[in-house]
């Protein structure tokens, strides 16, 4: 994702306003891929300060999850404010001072969105508010089908939850 600020250099003080829409690649993290389902849609005002750039703005994504109960995939959408700086100096440089480098006329956005995807990407959630899991016994989608198992008393889903919550207060 670039932006063009040719104009912009010559004119400091202006604000401009663009809408940039581009499909990004999945993020790789360790133990984790976000997955983006849609392109991503970035609305930003920018401006020359005779120094750098100032970009505010919002960014709209929408993500792959697996439901952590019944495992399916679904798709949840999220949109978030940014307010970042672009600096003429180096990529070492820019990272200390938490800023994004630039050189001739164009901003290169594509670490500034996945900067922003990367923190703001929901990565755990329900397929639905009443998701009903699996079944422990079968491990049937119970969303889907009605299985017959019956579930002896310590299979009641709510003793494998109360022991979690016991071990994560032990922590
Ligand atoms: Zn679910
Ligand atoms: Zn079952």
């Amino acid at each position: 994702m670039e932006l063009n600020v040719s104009k912009e250099l010559k004119l400091p003080g202006e604000v401009s306003h663009a809408r940039l829409v581009e499909e990004i690649e999945p993020i790789e993290l360790p133990g984790y891929v976000i997955r983006p389902s849609a392109p991503v849609t970035v609305d930003l005002d920018y401006s020359f300060d005779g120094e750098g750039f100032r970009l505010t703005g919002t960014l709209s994504a929408e993500v792959v999850m697996n439901c952590t109960k019944c495992n399916d995939e679904f798709t949840q959408g999220f949109t978030v404010e940014f307010d970042e700086r672009f600096l003429r100096v180096s990529e070492t440089e820019a990272e200390e001072m938490e800023v994004y480098p630039f050189s001739g006329e164009k901003l290169d956005l594509t670490k500034l969105v996945q900067d922003t995807v990367l923190l703001n990407a929901p990565m755990y959630g329900l397929c639905k508010p009443d998701c009903r899991g699996l079944c422990p016994v079968c491990g049937a989608n119970l969303n889907n089908t009605q299985c017959s198992c019956t579930l002896p008393d310590d299979g009641n889903p709510f003793a494998a939850l109360k022991g979690l919550a016991e071990l994560l207060k032990e922590d």
